[in-house]
């Protein structure tokens, strides 16, 4: 432990003691009974990962066996039917990465599988959630492709991901049909709609910095993706690129496929030829995630040229939103598989995701509480993403209703929706906090607020 002398002799402990006091080691998949029998050639192998992800509450079952208790599977099940915005898909190297003595609390099955009984009974839902609750699609200025800020565009090249999050802020595009959601479908086709976007690229000069992602780009066939980055790189204008994969630590695999590496070795160099910065950007959401095996599979990113690998997580409540477990992630993903912690995202207003959400003023916490620890570079910056507006530090708030739980925001840029809106920088966007962290008058507030206008 880490201490300080007092002017009394006393010794203080530090709020947060580095280094994080964690076994970095592969998990052994041999101790979960589905995968007893799994060579290592196998589990090294992504086809085998994909093949043998799991799917249903059923395949869960028989995947864990009598970890699973009983009580658990039947929520999971439920929320399925009656709660989950994703279907569940959960690769066995993210299944290895539970702590399958205490499925109920483990923060990595809180997300991935959540259960009915974790949903806020009264509040599963804010009375404010949209399914496109960023409204990208409405800022579509070609399908799939969100021009949201003046200089920055965000690109989907595909709907769906090797693993499906539980509170995936594209709910509404990206996996399939769920009992409670059947989700946007783009009805150009891919060759074409990909045309579309360069062409877009082209067009708008203004446009210099790229998100690629979707759903993940693990999921673009590598020939596919280099074919689109090295178009894209022949643009003037386009000088930055991140490439977006949550597989990099839910399916590392998948980055040591020699079709892939050679795919992503070119589009590194063809960037370096013509000076464009690529990086990868990744979604860890806790220590626990981070294996021998994802830091080879960054190892391997950055040996061939891209220039970063960052993670953006997404602050979830009983998962990360600790003090202990923001550094815990930040300080694993930087010493051991030298990501760098970017941003950690508050989660968005989609249905169902209240008891996931943390209020503002926890985040401003939060954000006071890990300054200092790591470097300035590498300390994460806490983000929340009012709709119709775009990300701001938790800080930027310009006015807050603690009682209602509303913090009002202020815009320095038009959107493509408001390009010809003279009041778009004179409003106040609101974003709004969790009901049930409200006092007993913003409660009743909301509860009148459904009688009136319904949710
Ligand atoms: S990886 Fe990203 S896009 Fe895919 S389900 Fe998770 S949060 Fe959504």
């Amino acid at each position: 432990m880490n201490v300080r002398q007092t002017d009394m002799g006393a010794l203080l402990a530090q709020p947060y003691d580095y280094p994080p006091d964690r076994d970095f080691s592969e998990p052994d998949w041999r101790r979960i009974p589905g995968f007893r029998e799994v060579a290592e050639r196998d589990w090294l192998d992504a086809r085998w990962q994909r093949r043998n992800a799991v799917k249903s509450v059923a395949a869960l079952r028989r995947t864990l066996g009598d970890w699973l208790p009983d009580e658990l599977a039947d929520s999971i099940f439920r929320d399925q039917r009656e709660r989950a915005t994703m279907a569940m898909l959960i690769p066995p190297q993210m299944i290895n990465t539970m702590n399958v003595e205490d499925l109920w609390n483990d923060p990595i099955r809180r997300y991935m599988a959540p259960a009915f009984a974790d949903r806020d009974r009264e509040w599963p839902s804010h009375p404010m959630a949209r399914r496109d609750s960023l409204h990208e699609a409405d800022m579509w200025t070609v399908p799939g492709l969100t021009h949201k800020y003046p200089t920055k565009v965000l690109v989907e090249l595909t709907t769906t991901c090797p693993q499906y999050c539980g509170h995936c802020t594209r709910m509404d595009l990206v996996g399939l049909d769920v009992p409670q959601v059947t989700k946007r479908r783009i009805e150009v086709r891919t060759k074409d709609r990909y045309e579309l976007i360069l062409d877009y690229l082209r067009e708008n000069r203004a446009v210099r910095d790229v998100v690629v992602s979707g759903g993940d780009v693990a999921n673009v066939p590598i020939a596919q993706l280099e074919d689109f980055c090295l178009r894209m790189f022949e643009i003037p204008n386009i000088r930055d690129v991140r490439l977006a994969t949550k597989a990099l630590a839910a399916l590392p695999q998948h980055f040591r496929q020699s079709e892939v590496l050679s795919g992503l070795e070119r589009i590194a160099r063809r960037a370096r030829e013509r000076e464009v910065n690529v990086a990868v950007h990744t979604h860890i959401n806790h220590a626990n995630s981070v294996t021998p095996l994802v830091a080879r599979a960054v190892r391997a990113l950055l040996d061939l040229g891209f220039r970063d690998v960052r993670n953006q997580a997404v602050l979830l409540r009983g998962v990360n939103d600790s003090l202990a477990s923001l550094l815990d992630l930040s300080f694993t993903i930087l010493d051991r598989a030298h990501v760098i912690p970017y941003y950690v995202y508050m989660c968005d207003m989609v249905p169902n995701s209240e008891h996931w959400r943390t209020s503002l003023d926890q985040a401003q916490r939060l954000q006071h509480d890990i300054m200092g620890y790591l470097p300035g570079f590498a300390t994460p910056r806490l983000i929340c993403d009012p709709p119709y507006l775009g990300k701001r530090w938790v800080h930027q708030a310009h006015s807050y209703d603690r009682t209602r739980g509303i913090s009002y925001w202020t815009k320095n840029y038009r959107t493509s929706l408001e390009l010809d809106d003279p009041a778009a920088l004179d409003l106040r966007y609101e974003f709004y906090d969790p009901i049930d962290t409200l006092g007993e008058e913003g409660q009743e507030y909301w509860r009148r607020y459904v009688l009136e206008h319904g949710d």
